[in-house]
Protein backbone atom coordinates (compact mmCIF):
# COMPACT_ATOMS: atom_id res chain seq x y z
CA UNK A 1 0.00 0.00 0.00
CA UNK A 2 1.68 3.19 -0.98
CA UNK A 3 0.98 6.74 1.16
CA UNK A 4 0.92 9.55 -0.91
CA UNK A 5 1.29 12.74 0.68
CA UNK A 6 0.06 15.81 -1.37
CA UNK A 7 -0.36 18.48 1.32
CA UNK A 8 0.02 18.05 5.34
CA UNK A 9 0.25 21.65 6.75
CA UNK A 10 -1.99 24.99 7.68
CA UNK A 11 -1.61 25.62 4.18
CA UNK A 12 -3.23 22.31 2.65
CA UNK A 13 -4.02 18.84 3.61
CA UNK A 14 -4.30 15.36 1.46
CA UNK A 15 -3.10 12.08 1.51
CA UNK A 16 -4.11 8.83 -0.80
CA UNK A 17 -3.82 5.52 0.00
CA UNK A 18 -3.33 3.65 -2.86
CA UNK A 19 -2.81 -0.29 -3.66
CA UNK A 20 -2.79 -0.33 -7.44
CA UNK A 21 -6.75 -1.21 -7.39
CA UNK A 22 -8.33 0.68 -4.88
CA UNK A 23 -7.36 4.07 -3.80
CA UNK A 24 -8.74 6.05 -0.37
CA UNK A 25 -7.91 10.17 -0.25
CA UNK A 26 -7.80 11.42 3.40
CA UNK A 27 -9.03 15.13 3.45
CA UNK A 28 -10.08 17.70 1.08
CA UNK A 29 -7.55 20.85 1.30
CA UNK A 30 -5.12 20.48 -1.66
CA UNK A 31 -6.51 21.57 -4.96
CA UNK A 32 -8.16 18.97 -7.01
CA UNK A 33 -6.29 18.91 -10.21
CA UNK A 34 -3.39 18.31 -7.56
CA UNK A 35 -5.39 15.40 -6.34
CA UNK A 36 -6.10 13.89 -9.91
CA UNK A 37 -2.71 14.11 -11.06
CA UNK A 38 -1.44 12.44 -7.88
CA UNK A 39 -4.05 9.55 -8.93
CA UNK A 40 -2.71 9.70 -12.94
CA UNK A 41 -5.88 10.39 -13.46
CA UNK A 42 -7.24 6.87 -12.64
CA UNK A 43 -10.26 8.01 -10.61
CA UNK A 44 -11.90 4.79 -11.10
CA UNK A 45 -10.08 3.52 -8.48
CA UNK A 46 -10.98 6.25 -5.84
CA UNK A 47 -13.09 4.11 -2.94
CA UNK A 48 -13.65 7.04 -0.88
CA UNK A 49 -12.54 10.03 0.48
CA UNK A 50 -12.57 11.21 4.06
CA UNK A 51 -12.36 14.13 6.08
CA UNK A 52 -11.57 15.05 9.59
CA UNK A 53 -13.03 18.63 10.29
CA UNK A 54 -14.31 21.69 8.59
CA UNK A 55 -11.14 23.27 8.59
CA UNK A 56 -10.36 24.59 4.91
CA UNK A 57 -6.75 23.15 4.86
CA UNK A 58 -8.84 20.04 5.32
CA UNK A 59 -12.09 20.69 3.46
CA UNK A 60 -12.13 23.37 1.44
CA UNK A 61 -11.94 21.06 -2.03
CA UNK A 62 -14.70 18.43 -0.56
CA UNK A 63 -17.19 19.91 -2.98
CA UNK A 64 -14.94 18.89 -5.75
CA UNK A 65 -14.95 15.07 -4.05
CA UNK A 66 -18.58 15.02 -4.21
CA UNK A 67 -19.42 16.81 -7.68
CA UNK A 68 -16.55 13.61 -8.83
CA UNK A 69 -18.89 10.80 -7.23
CA UNK A 70 -16.41 10.06 -4.93
CA UNK A 71 -17.99 8.26 -1.25
CA UNK A 72 -17.09 11.24 0.81
CA UNK A 73 -16.95 10.48 4.88
CA UNK A 74 -17.78 13.25 7.38
CA UNK A 75 -18.95 14.62 10.37
CA UNK A 76 -22.85 16.47 10.03
CA UNK A 77 -21.28 19.84 10.94
CA UNK A 78 -18.59 19.41 7.99
CA UNK A 79 -21.43 18.96 5.52
CA UNK A 80 -23.52 21.76 6.43
CA UNK A 81 -20.54 23.99 7.23
CA UNK A 82 -19.48 23.07 3.23
CA UNK A 83 -23.17 23.36 1.85
CA UNK A 84 -22.72 19.45 0.70
CA UNK A 85 -25.24 16.91 0.12
CA UNK A 86 -26.12 13.93 -2.02
CA UNK A 87 -26.46 10.03 -2.30
CA UNK A 88 -22.74 9.43 -1.85
CA UNK A 89 -22.25 11.84 1.46
CA UNK A 90 -22.18 9.84 4.31
CA UNK A 91 -22.64 11.55 7.57
CA UNK A 92 -19.94 9.91 10.10
CA UNK A 93 -21.55 8.91 13.14
CA UNK A 94 -19.27 8.03 15.72
CA UNK A 95 -19.42 4.54 17.39
CA UNK A 96 -20.10 2.90 13.56
CA UNK A 97 -17.98 1.62 10.94
CA UNK A 98 -17.74 2.45 7.67
CA UNK A 99 -16.32 0.32 4.48
CA UNK A 100 -14.94 1.75 1.34
CA UNK A 101 -13.96 -1.19 -0.91
CA UNK A 102 -11.55 -3.22 0.74
CA UNK A 103 -10.80 -0.60 3.31
CA UNK A 104 -12.45 -0.79 6.61
CA UNK A 105 -12.98 2.47 8.44
CA UNK A 106 -13.63 3.49 12.12
CA UNK A 107 -13.63 7.08 13.84
CA UNK A 108 -12.95 8.39 16.74
CA UNK A 109 -13.22 12.27 18.59
CA UNK A 110 -9.88 14.25 18.04
CA UNK A 111 -9.63 17.50 20.66
CA UNK A 112 -9.65 20.26 18.11
CA UNK A 113 -11.18 23.95 18.55
CA UNK A 114 -14.19 22.43 15.89
CA UNK A 115 -15.46 18.54 15.89
CA UNK A 116 -12.82 16.42 14.42
CA UNK A 117 -12.32 12.57 14.28
CA UNK A 118 -9.54 10.47 13.67
CA UNK A 119 -9.80 7.44 11.52
CA UNK A 120 -8.49 3.92 12.13
CA UNK A 121 -7.94 2.08 9.43
CA UNK A 122 -7.70 -1.39 8.49
CA UNK A 123 -6.90 -2.93 4.91
CA UNK A 124 -5.63 -6.28 3.67
CA UNK A 125 -2.81 -4.67 2.24
CA UNK A 126 -1.77 -2.35 4.65
CA UNK A 127 -2.91 -4.12 8.27
CA UNK A 128 -4.55 -1.30 10.40
CA UNK A 129 -3.31 2.49 10.12
CA UNK A 130 -4.06 5.26 12.74
CA UNK A 131 -4.83 8.63 11.70
CA UNK A 132 -4.79 11.53 13.51
CA UNK A 133 -4.55 15.24 12.63
CA UNK A 134 -5.71 18.39 14.59
CA UNK A 135 -5.81 16.84 17.84
CA UNK A 136 -4.37 18.05 20.90
CA UNK A 137 -4.77 15.06 22.81
CA UNK A 138 -6.17 11.06 22.16
CA UNK A 139 -8.19 9.87 24.56
CA UNK A 140 -7.99 6.41 23.48
CA UNK A 141 -5.41 3.47 22.57
CA UNK A 142 -5.54 1.12 19.59
CA UNK A 143 -4.93 -2.46 19.56
CA UNK A 144 -2.97 -3.99 16.60
CA UNK A 145 -1.45 -1.07 14.74
CA UNK A 146 0.84 -1.57 12.12
CA UNK A 147 1.90 2.15 10.56
CA UNK A 148 0.62 5.48 12.59
CA UNK A 149 0.00 8.75 11.04
CA UNK A 150 -0.02 11.04 13.87
CA UNK A 151 0.07 14.98 14.11
CA UNK A 152 2.99 16.92 15.45
CA UNK A 153 2.68 20.65 15.70
CA UNK A 154 4.91 22.08 17.18
CA UNK A 155 6.85 21.54 20.41
CA UNK A 156 6.89 23.77 23.38
CA UNK A 157 10.54 24.69 23.58
CA UNK A 158 10.38 26.16 19.84
CA UNK A 159 7.25 28.11 20.19
CA UNK A 160 8.62 29.63 23.39
CA UNK A 161 11.25 30.66 21.20
CA UNK A 162 9.31 31.86 18.01
CA UNK A 163 6.94 33.53 20.94
CA UNK A 164 10.48 35.67 22.39
CA UNK A 165 11.46 36.29 18.47
CA UNK A 166 8.12 37.88 17.97
CA UNK A 167 7.76 35.20 15.57
CA UNK A 168 4.49 33.63 17.19
CA UNK A 169 1.98 36.10 19.41
CA UNK A 170 1.69 34.46 22.82
CA UNK A 171 -1.66 34.23 22.23
CA UNK A 172 -0.87 31.20 20.59
CA UNK A 173 0.30 29.06 23.18
CA UNK A 174 -2.99 29.34 24.98
CA UNK A 175 -5.21 28.46 21.81
CA UNK A 176 -2.29 25.44 20.53
CA UNK A 177 -3.05 23.85 23.47
CA UNK A 178 -6.33 23.02 23.26
CA UNK A 179 -6.04 22.34 19.19
CA UNK A 180 -2.71 20.54 17.94
CA UNK A 181 -0.66 18.16 19.38
CA UNK A 182 2.48 18.80 20.71
CA UNK A 183 5.84 17.05 20.45
CA UNK A 184 5.41 15.61 24.18
CA UNK A 185 2.04 14.82 23.86
CA UNK A 186 2.98 12.83 20.46
CA UNK A 187 5.52 10.68 22.17
CA UNK A 188 3.16 10.07 24.89
CA UNK A 189 0.51 8.32 22.77
CA UNK A 190 3.32 6.29 21.35
CA UNK A 191 4.21 5.09 23.83
CA UNK A 192 0.53 4.10 25.67
CA UNK A 193 0.12 2.08 22.86
CA UNK A 194 1.28 -1.64 21.68
CA UNK A 195 3.35 -0.43 18.86
CA UNK A 196 5.50 -3.73 18.65
CA UNK A 197 3.95 -4.17 15.14
CA UNK A 198 3.90 -0.57 13.80
CA UNK A 199 6.68 0.09 10.50
CA UNK A 200 6.25 2.97 10.06
CA UNK A 201 5.25 6.67 11.68
CA UNK A 202 4.53 9.52 9.94
CA UNK A 203 4.76 13.08 11.26
CA UNK A 204 1.87 15.35 10.10
CA UNK A 205 0.87 19.10 10.24
CA UNK A 206 4.15 20.55 11.70
CA UNK A 207 3.53 24.16 12.31
CA UNK A 208 6.23 26.36 9.89
CA UNK A 209 7.13 28.44 12.97
CA UNK A 210 6.64 26.38 16.23
CA UNK A 211 8.28 22.96 14.44
CA UNK A 212 11.33 21.73 14.47
CA UNK A 213 11.65 18.80 11.89
CA UNK A 214 15.32 17.11 12.79
CA UNK A 215 14.50 16.92 16.70
CA UNK A 216 11.04 15.90 15.82
CA UNK A 217 12.75 13.16 13.96
CA UNK A 218 15.28 12.23 16.02
CA UNK A 219 13.11 12.34 19.60
CA UNK A 220 10.46 10.22 18.38
CA UNK A 221 13.43 7.66 16.58
CA UNK A 222 14.98 7.69 19.78
CA UNK A 223 10.97 6.91 21.68
CA UNK A 224 10.17 4.12 19.51
CA UNK A 225 12.21 2.57 17.74
CA UNK A 226 10.97 3.05 14.54
CA UNK A 227 10.94 4.64 10.96
CA UNK A 228 10.16 8.12 11.29
CA UNK A 229 8.85 10.73 8.75
CA UNK A 230 7.55 14.19 8.52
CA UNK A 231 4.90 14.48 5.61
CA UNK A 232 5.36 16.96 3.10
CA UNK A 233 4.71 17.19 -0.42
CA UNK A 234 5.73 14.60 -2.70
CA UNK A 235 6.48 12.16 -0.11
CA UNK A 236 5.73 8.29 -0.93
CA UNK A 237 5.89 5.42 1.50
CA UNK A 238 5.17 2.18 1.13
CA UNK A 239 2.93 1.06 4.18
CA UNK A 240 2.96 -2.75 3.89
CA UNK A 241 1.82 -5.29 6.43
CA UNK A 242 5.34 -7.41 7.57
ZN1 LIG B 1 -5.21 21.80 10.07
ZN1 LIG C 1 -8.01 22.42 12.07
Amino acid sequence: MELKVLGSSSSGNCYILDNGNEALIIEAGIRFMEVKKALDFQLRKVVGCLITHQHNDHAKYIKNMVDTGFYVLALPEVLTAKGVSGSRVRSLELGKGYKFGNFKVAPFAACHDVPCVGYLIDHPASGRILFLTDSCMCEYTFPGLNHILIECNYSDRKLIESINAGITLPIQRTRLLTSHMELETCKGILSANDISNVSNVVLLHLSKDNGDEPRFISEVQRATGKLVYIAKPGLTIQLDRL
